[in-house]
């Protein structure tokens, strides 16, 4: 029988959590406490390493192309100009500015397809998180 995960939340860590559990086997739930999913906000700035780890839940070259457009770090300023801290160029501070409803969007259709129950309206309130070789959660 399937190990059974229950995730709290349908935000971006959520479901990418929940496609990483169902990619490994488990029977996947997430709760979600609104009614509806989305994401607040626009931008959203996708590191090097986050990139990566947007691969490994099973995204292509294609679904990493449609993210947004390429950008850089640049650096911190005062409110005058001055430089506090500037980012080389360089491919490993290279970053993808995405809007966050679409990255929201290819994790929640990613989750659907690979069969994670969704479940809205649905606040956790508590929660017993079993400890490790004892009584599961
Ligand atoms: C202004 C700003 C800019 C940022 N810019 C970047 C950036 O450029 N790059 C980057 O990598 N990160 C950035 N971050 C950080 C990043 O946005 C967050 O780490 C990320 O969005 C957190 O996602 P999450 O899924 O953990 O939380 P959330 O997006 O908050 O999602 C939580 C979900 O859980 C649900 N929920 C909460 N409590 C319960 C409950 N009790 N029961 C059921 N459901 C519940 C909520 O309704 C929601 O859907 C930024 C953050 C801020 C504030």
């Amino acid at each position: 029988m399937k190990q059974h995960a229950v995730v709290v939340g349908a935000g971006l860590a959520g479901l990418a959590s929940a496609i990483s559990l169902s990619l490994s086997g488990w029977r996947v739930t997430v709760l979600e406490r609104s009614a509806t999913l989305q994401e607040v906000g626009a931008g959203f700035a996708m590191s090097r390493n986050a990139v990566a780890a947007f691969r490994g839940l099973g995204f292509d070259d294609g679904a990493v192309a449609a993210l947004g457009a390429p950008t850089w770090a640049s650096g911190t300023w005062t409110a005058q100009g001055k430089p506090l801290m500037t980012v080389q160029q360089t491919p490993s501070t290279q970053l993808i500015g995405v809007h966050r409803r679409r990255l929201h969007q290819m994790l929640h259709r990613r989750a659907d397809d690979l069969g994670v129950e969704i479940i809205t309206e649905s606040p956790v309130t508590a929660l017993q998180p079993g400890a490790p070789g004892e009584d599961p959660a």
